[in-house]
């Protein structure tokens, strides 16, 4: 399973240029600047590739590098008991060979110098190999978009991130889109709630965070 990447595949909170991409790799230069960044890249990554991924390898501050670190696929077999020695059959390994390489360039006068990209502050340099060895648009991808109390929580975090209640729904239903959902996945409240549902996520949402519209509550929350 290969997802060809394009710009509508990378994290829209990043200033992101790609360099090159093609059929097995994707280059491109984004403006992170630490490992925390690093993390909140993959996260929004995964989600909009409906891939899932773990560290291999983190290194901290260098001399020529700010940092790096190193993502596998979940279904690589780093770290995991080959299939045949999984004795309940459950292995997530199929020896996938999907990876993300993440560099962070050190903001000096001589990398300015010899790489426009630091001069316009997209230090990370990202190589993503994007060539799965297994589906990622099943049932087990799915899972991302996980029933009832997750699903309110990812819902919540759109509110968090200032969307509105209409933006919240246009959102999911994109990344639905991008996970090539069918018909029935819509249909389905478990992966796609109600607007009514939603309603009531976004009133209670709404009243933890800014209080209530009515009573005393109103007070403590006028700016
Ligand atoms: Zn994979």
């Amino acid at each position: 399973m290969n997802l060809k990447l394009n710009s509508s595949n990378l994290p829209t909170s990043f200033n992101n240029v790609i360099i090159e991409t093609n059929d097995e790799v994707t280059k491109v230069r984004s403006n992170l600047i630490d490992l925390c960044s690093i993390g909140k890249w993959m996260e929004e990554f995964s989600i909009l590739t409906a891939t899932k991924w773990n560290v291999r390898s983190s290194v901290p501050k260098g001399k020529y590098i700010q940092c790096k670190k190193h993502f596998v696929c979940h279904h690589s077999s780093y770290h995991k008991v080959d299939k045949e020695s999984n004795k309940r059959g459950l292995s997530k390994n199929t020896s996938c060979k999907a990876q993300v390489k993440f560099v962070i360039k050190v903001d000096t006068v001589s990398t300015r110098k010899t790489d426009p990209f630091v001069k316009n502050k997209l230090f990370g340099v990202i190589t993503i190999w994007n060539e799965h060895n297994h589906s990622i648009n099943t049932a087990e991808a799915l899972r991302y978009l996980k029933a009832t109390d997750d699903l309110r929580q990812t819902f919540e975090e759109y509110l968090n991130d200032g969307m509105t209640m209409t933006e919240a729904i246009r959102y999911h239903e994109s990344v639905m889109t991008m996970m090539n959902c069918s018909a029935e996945d819509f249909a389905n409240a478990r992966l796609n709630p109600t607007y009514r549902t939603v309603q009531n996520w976004h009133e209670k949402w709404r009243s933890t965070h800014l209080g209530p519209r009515t009573g005393q509550g109103v007070i403590m929350v006028c700016y």
